[in-house]
Formats: structure tokens, C-alpha cells, sequence
């Protein structure tokens, strides 16, 4: 058993499942939350569904400028030892596409609710519209400046997060913490957040949604595309695979690389096929509007726009020629949009970069440098990609912090 009195700051899903965990263990444990509720990304998370975890942990889903640490972390900690620790709760889990795992009640305020519970049942003292301004560590104690007073303790849990989406609690705070106590930080930029253009034939497309593939160019070069929902919006881009490119976009924008995704708006027919798909529909008398013959394989409002990039000089559809149809298709699956800037922290749902993971310990989460600190969730420098993963981080690391204490 131990003793000694630990404060976690932040009560979101690392510093739940850490509290859980040293309280089922026998220790004293209070959990300081600056918001007037715990949990507030667990409520809003998968769209209130939360995508818990997923079941398919592998290392490629998760950066960070030191992989070696995710792997030691990671290892022996893969999904079924997240659901063992739901299941203890009573809480029962089901898979949805790709590997990605919800609560059964599909219902994010269930998760919240059972862990807020068991760490109650568990002793935990849950402090919250507390926010921690201040840590100083003197000899072997830790004295926190709060907004509720002073406390102290023997054992202190960073769990603070990043500073994304600040509307619910997202906060800089932890690393202000950490560097103070000579810790040293990887630059953070915004992930999983949504892209900027200044085109302005975007707003004319607002609101629509496309399966698509985008492709990402960083100063005209490739570097890498994905798969999924497109969706136009008045301010730029945004949809499932434009998320899922924002971390490469971000940190590249953040190096003030020029930056542009080409767009194919159909990606399920090849050049060929989409080539011979709209020859084959010309017919040869037809006065008929080329934009109203469009409007046969593309959404309206885009229509325009590939007209006025691909630079057709053809008005109505018996003019249309094999020259004019490889225009549009060149111009249906390559759809050029210039990215300027993303929607920022406040519109990310992780950020990238944090507490340099090489002063961390993967086995405990304890500092290397400031003994009985210790580090669980996103404010480490590891973020995950979309489906569950940044939860699984934030689990693994908050039970991780059982490891070296002697229960
Ligand atoms: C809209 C949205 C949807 C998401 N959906 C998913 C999803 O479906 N699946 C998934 O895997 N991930 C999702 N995420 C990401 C996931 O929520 C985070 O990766 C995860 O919550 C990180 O956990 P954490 O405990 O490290 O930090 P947080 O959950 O951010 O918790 C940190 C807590 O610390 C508190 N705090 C900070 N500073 C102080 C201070 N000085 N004093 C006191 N308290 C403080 C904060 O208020 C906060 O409650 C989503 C994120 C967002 C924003």
C-alpha cells in the first residue's frame, strides 16, 4: 500500500482512469478540475456517441518525435486491457466500422458517468471549478496555488491536456507547469481540425459533401492523400479525410511550406472509366445545357466551378469532343484548392507536439527529472489519429501510472 497523497490536475479521461487506478490501489488521491463539470471532450467526443478506443491498436496510428516511448508504452496495453478496465465498471462495449469502439448505449455522458461514479466509490475526492496557477516543489512535497487555495502532496499527476478546443478546457496550463520544473516542450500545432482557404469559389460550394480523395502538395510536391467525406464550407474544407490530412497540413503550414490539396471528386471511377462513362452519354443532337448535363454525375453547385477551371468553351452538349470531355475529367479529379491556415486549437480535437517523451518514463509515467511527477494523456508529446486512439492514449497512459508504486 501506499500512503503518500496524490494530486491529479484535470479531470478528463487520463486523469480519470489514473484516479480509479491509485484509489482502487489503496491511495489517497484528489483530482483537481478547473471546469464545473469533469469529462467535458468525453461528452462531446464521436458526436456524443464517444469512440471509446479502437480495436485495432498499432504503433503507425499514433506520432510522435519519439516512437520508441509509444511503443514501450503501448506495449502489453493493447484494446482488451482498456475494455477490461470499462467492463470492472459496468461498462459494456460495441465495434463499429473500422475497429472503432463505442459504449453499447451509445451515449458519451454513460462513459463520464460510471467513471465519475467508480472514482467516488473508489475515495476519490473530486474538486471541481478548481484551476491549478501555480506548482512549487519543495524537498519532497509539491505545493499547488489553486483557485480553491493551496493543497499539497507527496506524488503529483500532470493530466492537464493540450491546449485544443479551449472551449472545453483545453489548456497550455501543464506545460507551463512542466517547464518550470525543467521540462522541455516539442512545438504543439492543431490536429484533426478543419482547413482555411482564401479561394473564393469554396463558398459557393457550401454545404456540399462528396466522397472524395484528397491529395495533399506541400510547395508542389506530393506527400500523401486520403480517402473519405469532402465538405465544402465558407471558410475552406473540412470532412472526414480532410481531418484526417490536417496533421501533415498543420505542421507543414506551421514551416510556412505553400500548401494545396488536389481534389478528386470521384474517385471511385478511374480516368478511363469516367472518360468513357461521359462520352458514351453524348449524344451527338442534343441542345441540351453542358451545365444541366452535368448535373447527371455532379453535385450542382461544383458544376460551375469545373466549368470555370477547366476552362470549357463548350455551351451546350452536341459540342462536346474527346478534347473537351479529358479537360473535365482532368478537372473532376483534380480539383486544385490553395490552404492558407486551419481553424486553429479551437477547432482541433488534438493537438500535436508536448512534453518531450524522452524525460518521461514508459514504464511509469514518473519524470526522469523531477521525482513523484507524473505525465498521462495528450499533454505528453503523442497524438493519435482519428478512431479512438487519442482515448486509447489517454487511458494507457492514466493506468499506467499504477506501475512503479507500491500497491
Ligand atoms: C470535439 C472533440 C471530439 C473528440 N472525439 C474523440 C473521439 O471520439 N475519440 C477519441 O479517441 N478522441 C476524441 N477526441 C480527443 C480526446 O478527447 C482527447 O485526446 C482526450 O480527451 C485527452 O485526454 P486528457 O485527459 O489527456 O485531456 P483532457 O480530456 O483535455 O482533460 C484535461 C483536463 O484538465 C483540465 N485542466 C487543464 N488545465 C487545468 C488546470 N490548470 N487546473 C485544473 N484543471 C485543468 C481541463 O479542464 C480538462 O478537463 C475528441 C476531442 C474533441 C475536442
Amino acid at each position: 500500500m501506499n500512503n503518500e497523497k496524490m494530486i491529479i490536475i484535470g479531470a478528463g479521461a487520463a486523469g480519470l482512469v489514473a484516479a480509479i487506478t491509485r484509489a482502487r490501489a489503496g491511495q489517497k488521491v484528489l483530482l483537481l478540475e478547473q471546469n464545473n463539470k469533469i469529462g467535458k471532450k468525453i461528452l462531446v467526443s464521436g458526436n456524443g456517441k464517444c469512440n471509446i478506443d479502437n480495436r485495432y491498436i498499432t504503433l503507425n496510428r499514433f506520432h510522435s518525435q519519439n516512437p520508441d516511448f509509444v511503443a514501450k508504452v503501448l506495449e502489453g496495453y493493447d484494446f482488451p486491457v482498456v475494455e477490461k478496465f470499462f467492463t470492472s465498471l459496468g461498462l459494456e462495449l460495441v465495434e463499429g466500422k473500422e475497429g472503432k469502439m463505442f459504449p453499447v448505449s451509445l451515449q458519451a455522458s454513460s462513459v463520464v458517468e460510471l467513471l465519475e461514479y467508480e472514482a467516488k466509490q473508489s475515495g476519490v475526492e473530486i474538486v471541481c471549478n478548481c484551476a491549478v496557477t501555480n506548482i512549487e516543489k519543495k524537498g519532497d512535497t509539491f505545493t499547488l496555488k489553486t483557485s480553491q487555495g493551496k493543497k499539497t502532496s507527496e506524488q503529483l499527476v500532470l493530466a492537464s491536456g493540450s491546449p485544443a478546443a479551449p472551449q472545453l478546457g483545453g489548456s497550455n496550463s501543464g506545460y507551463a507547469f512542466a517547464t518550470k520544473m525543467g521540462h522541455s516542450l516539442i512545438p504543439r500545432h492543431p490536429s484533426l481540425v478543419q482547413l482555411c482557404s482564401e479561394e473564393s469559389w469554396v463558398k459557393g460550394c457550401t454545404g456540399v459533401k462528396v466522397a472524395g480523395l484528397a491529395k495533399l502538395y506541400a510547395n508542389g510536391e506530393y506527400i500523401t492523400e486520403k480517402k473519405g467525406d469532402l465538405l465544402f464550407t465558407n471558410y475552406g474544407i473540412s470532412g472526414l479525410a480532410i481531418l484526417d490530412l490536417s496533421r501533415e497540413v498543420s505542421t507543414r503550414l506551421a514551416g510556412f511550406d505553400y500548401c494545396e490539396l488536389s481534389l478528386d471528386l470521384m474517385p471511385e471511377f478511374s480516368k478511363e472509366k469516367l472518360t468513357n462513362l461521359l462520352l458514351n452519354r453524348v449524344q451527338k443532337e442534343s441542345e441540351k445545357p453542358l451545365g444541366l448535363w452535368l448535373q447527371g454525375v455532379l453535385n450542382k453547385k461544383l458544376i460551375a466551378i469545373i466549368l470555370e477551371q477547366s476552362k470549357s468553351r463548350v455551351k451546350i452538349e452536341k459540342e462536346l469532343n474527346r478534347k473537351e470531355i479529358n479537360k473535365l475529367v482532368h478537372t473532376i479529379k483534380n480539383l486544385r484548392l490553395s490552404i492558407n491556415d486551419t481553424k486553429g486549437f479551437k477547432g482541433a480535437e488534438v493537438a500535436t507536439g508536448g512534453i518531450d517523451t524522452t524525460e518521461v518514463n514508459p514504464q511509469t509515467m514518473e519524470s526522469k527529472l523531477v521525482p513523484n511527477l507524473y505525465f498521462a494523456g495528450e499533454i505528453l508529446d503523442v497524438d493519435g489519429d482519428r478512431g479512438g486512439f487519442n482515448f486509447h492514449w489517454a487511458w494507457v497512459t492514466g493506468l499506467r501510472i499504477n506501475q512503479n508504486l507500491k500497491d
